[in-house]
Formats: C-alpha cells, structure tokens, sequence
C-alpha cells in the first residue's frame, strides 16, 4: 500500500481511519529488490485505499523494477476508468510493467460514488488485454450476490472474467457504523475444524504506508495485534524472518484453528478457555486476533509453537541422520 488515498467514500471501508501516511519510490523500489533477493516472493500486490490514486509513482516503482521481471496485481474501485481511451492507455502501460491481474469492486457501497459503467468498462478493457480479472462485490445480506446484483443492473461480463461475493465484516468503519455482521447473521459456518488462514500455498505479508508490516492482506488488520514490524527502523530481512519463522501462521495455515487447538493441548498449553463463542465471531481472522490479542493466550501459543518447533526440528535431523540414510 503505497497510500490510503481513495476518493470513493464506502461506509465499510477497512483502511479506517486512512493513514495519512506515504511510502515514497525510492522506498518501494528498494523493498521489491529486497523481496527479489530474498528469493521469497514471485507476486506483488498493489492495494490501498485505491492504487489508482498513486498511479504514477506505481508506474515508476515498476519501471525501475522492470528488469527484476515481476508479475503484479492491483485492486480498484474503477472511480477513474470513466473514458475508454484513458482506461486503455492506462491498462496499456502497467500491462507493458508486467500486471497480470486486475481486481475490481461492484456493489451497491461502491456504486454509491462509483458509476457501474466504469466497472464494465475497466473489466472489458482487462478481459481484452489478456489480464485476470476478478469482480468482488460485499454485502451485508447473506441473500444477496454478485451474480443478482449484476443482473439487477443489466450487466454482463465476458466469461472469463471471475465473480466473488463477500460480506461486509465490522472491522475499520464499518465498526464505527455496526455494519456488517458475525457467522450467525451470514449463517457462515462457524466450525473450528473449516477455519485456515487464507491459503496454505503462499504467505502475503502487507506493508502499511506507514512501514507497518503485517503478516496477511485481512481486513481485519485494522483491529491487529499481528503487527511484525516496521521496514523504516527494523529492515526488511529482519521482518520478513518474522512473518516466515513465525511456527503460529504456518500452523493456521497448514493444521487450521483446530490443529492449533490440539497442538497447544499436546504440549500442555491449552487455549480451549480462550476461544471465544463461534457463532460470535466475525470470520476466521477474528478468531485469529482475538487469541493472539489476548496476552495469556498468546504466551500459551508461542511456547507450545516453540516446542512443537523444537520436536519437527528433531524429526527432521533423525530423518537426515546417516542411520537413517542407510535404512
Ligand atoms: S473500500 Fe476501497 S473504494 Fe471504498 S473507500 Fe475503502 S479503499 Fe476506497
Ligand atoms: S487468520 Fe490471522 S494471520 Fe491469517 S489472514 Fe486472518 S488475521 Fe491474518
């Protein structure tokens, strides 16, 4: 997130209050070809408030960038894709920089500021270039979809272009507003056994315009303990050991809240008092930073991480041992 700069003004938004807050080029340029170094990362993200409202400097981090040869994305409420010419030769440029994905929000919090036509024409645009394209809408009723949505207005997108619906969850504004909602009112399911952080294939550590370093892209960073550190005083390596030695995200990602539930037990630091009412929470995330918020909690998790690391540590040294080798 270069900035948290958004013209469009949705009653939901995450990033609440906005920072007011920047990282410069000179700063992005120099994390991404930390990033390259480190061997760590294949993707970058560009997210905000609105990336579109740093579109130029985007422009020039991945200029600069360019022989580094990394794919990106970007998320946008399409506030600015009002004419077909600039959307093209925008599109047009930050394709040539290696974007391969474009992520675009409808929904009637969006619409609200936003005409629809932009999202179409952004979405058209994306499709005819080539470039992934997902449509996101939130709501806050769990009988309303994109899908509706979409048709309720007259709209049609090509085929490739993928849809995804969410609900609004009470984090940022929508806290201050009580919108959104918990597992009951969505009738989510609220099982520990189903609840993984995000996707188990890659780490997507977030880096705040103000240097703050998270280890996800949740909207639920707005409420987060899980602050790793902060790239203008600690380093980028020095963080990002941070995110991929933590034993607690790799755990929620590969075992689930229930694996960690049980891990913690196996080393006789149950957290089963701490886990708050299912039905309750929010989503996954809220599970997540109600536990690691709770400082008892949180002591319980990183001593029995540190001896289920200690014990995965030495199943893998037996297994290497020359004995072993021989068998
Ligand atoms: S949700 Fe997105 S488009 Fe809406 S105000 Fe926040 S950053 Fe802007
Ligand atoms: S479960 Fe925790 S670490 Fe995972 S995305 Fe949510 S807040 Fe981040």
């Amino acid at each position: 997130m270069l900035s948290h700069r958004c013209p469009v003004n949705c009653d939901f938004c995450c990033v609440y209050p906005p920072s007011v807050d920047r990282l410069s080029v000179g700063e992005c340029a120099q994390w991404i070809r930390q990033a390259k170094k480190s061997g760590r990362f294949k993707y970058i993200e560009f997210t905000g408030g609105d990336p579109f409202c740093e579109y130029d400097s985007i422009v020039e981090v991945m200029r600069g960038a360019s022989a580094l040869e990394y794919a990106y994305g970007m998320t946008t409420s399409a506030y600015w894709a009002g004419s077909r010419e600039e959307t093209l030769a925008k599109m047009k440029t930050l394709k040539g920089l290696g974007l391969v994905r474009i992520g675009i929000s409808c929904d009637p919090g969006h619409q609200a500021n936003v005409p629809i036509s932009n999202v179409r024409m952004l979405a058209d645009i994306s499709d005819e270039l080539g470039l992934e394209v997902t449509v996101s809408g939130t709501f806050d009723d769990p009988s309303k979809n994109l899908e509706t949505y979409l048709k309720e207005n007259g709209f049609a997108l090509g085929q490739n272009i993928k849809l995804k619906t969410r609900y609004i969850l009470p984090y940022g504004k929508a806290e201050k507003k009580c919108v959104g909602g918990n597992m009951r009112k969505y009738g989510l399911m609220a099982d520990l056994g189903n609840m993984y952080c995000q996707d188990s294939s890659y780490y997507a550590p977030s880096i705040y315009p103000n240097g703050d370093v998270y280890p996800c892209c949740s909207v639920a960073n707005a409420a987060s303990p899980l602050v790793m550190g902060n790239l203008r005083k600690d380093g980028f390596d020095e963080v990002m050991l941070r995110v991929f030695g933590n034993f607690f995200f790799r755990v929620i990602k590969r075992e689930g809240f229930q694996g960690l539930v049980d891990i913690c037990e196996k080393y006789g630091c149950s957290i089963r008092s701490y886990l708050p009412d299912m039905d309750e929470i929010c989503d996954t995330c809220d599970l997540c930073i109600t536990l690691m918020g709770n400082l008892e909690a949180r002591e319980l998790i990183e001593r029995a991480m540190s001896a289920y690391g200690i014990d995965l540590l030495d199943d893998i040294f037996d297994a290497l041992s020359p004995d072993s080798l021989k068998t």
